[in-house]
């Protein structure tokens, strides 16, 4: 297996050189643009990477898997979609354009930055304690007692998320968001500085194999309709617009983010992590979404 995953990061490492980094989080394109690596947890326990598995890079739009979850556990289904709605946008990730249009007024999905903000909004604890709770139901998920926040991206999020400061603005003019909007845009910046490596993710991808229990633990941390709904997400949403080319040519339930990861997870089977800095013209890593199509080709991981 390590072998057949080093060929398939050799194959595609040339892609790394296309792509670019994102510039509108300066922070992130002082990043390393050709390093390229992947590990895959299953499980039986075992686990296998290649390349720059050990990289760290920040988490930023995987996160909203995962808070997603943690709104459902603390409002129930209705509550959380009487403010976001199921459907893909077919629209960039950060775009704001169909939050004035439609009525009434809610984001399209949880994994666009609209629906990821108001999901966070939602999140319960005063303060610190929310933010708190995200980062140790991450170490929980991961079993990584040390993720932490990137304070340098975060501070240069924080600096120049004037996008999704104005869409946050503009759920509370509308009724979407309640409260201190700062306060939620906050954490949400937080959420996605949170610093990973391929292992970490492969590990919530392995979370969400299991339908919310952690395999190495035997510990259930999330209801199993949550991590159904999550994936399914993963499935119209976690490529954004991109999402449909995805389900045809890797078809497995996937979540990417700018920081260069995607979050992989072979329902039953396995959770996969990959990293590859360089994006295309979608934030989606250009040569992860490669990986993950040959490594799916071979093993036959698509769910359809
Ligand atoms: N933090 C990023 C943003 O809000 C996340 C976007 C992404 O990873 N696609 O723009």
């Amino acid at each position: 297996m390590e072998k057949m995953l080093k060929d398939i990061l050799d194959k595609n490492s040339d892609l790394t050189k296309s792509g670019n980094l994102p510039t509108y989080i300066p922070e992130l394109a002082k990043a390393n643009k050709t390093a390229l690596g992947i590990c895959v947890a299953e499980l039986s326990g075992k686990q296998y990477c290649a390349g720059d598995y050990q990289y760290s890079f920040t988490i930023q739009s995987i996160s909203k898997v995962v808070t997603l979850i943690l709104a459902l556990q603390d409002n129930g289904i209705t509550e959380v979609f009487s403010r976001v709605g199921m459907e893909p946008t077919g629209d960039a990730f950060n775009s704001m354009m169909k939050l004035e249009i439609v009525r009434p007024s809610k984001p399209f999905n949880p994994m666009i930055n609209a629906g990821a903000i108001a999901v966070t909004s939602m999140i319960n604890g005063e303060g610190e304690k929310r933010f708190n709770r995200i980062l140790d139901f991450f170490k929980k998920i991961t079993g990584n007692p040390n993720i932490n926040i990137n304070e340098a991206v975060y501070m240069s999020e924080k600096r120049t998320g004037d996008r999704n400061r104005a869409m946050a603005y503009f759920m509370r003019d509308v009724g979407v968001i309640t409260g201190d909007v700062e306060a939620s845009l906050d954490v949400y910046f937080k959420q996605c500085s949170l610093e990973v490596t391929c292992q970490d993710v492969a590990q919530i991808g392995l979370f969400l194999a299991n339908d919310g229990i952690v395999p190495a633990t035997g510990e259930r941390l999330a209801d199993s309709e949550f991590t159904k709904l999550a994936k399914t997400f993963m499935v119209t949403c976690g490529m954004y617009n991109a999402s449909g080319e995805f389900a045809i040519n890797v078809g497995i339930p996937s979540k990417s983010g700018v920081g260069g990861g995607i979050l992989s997870v072979v329902p039953g089977k396995m959770g996969i992590g990959v990293v590859g800095p360089a994006l295309d013209e979608k934030g989606n890593s250009i040569a992860g979404i490669k990986v993950l199509e040959d490594l799916s080709k071979m093993l036959k991981l698509s769910i359809f």
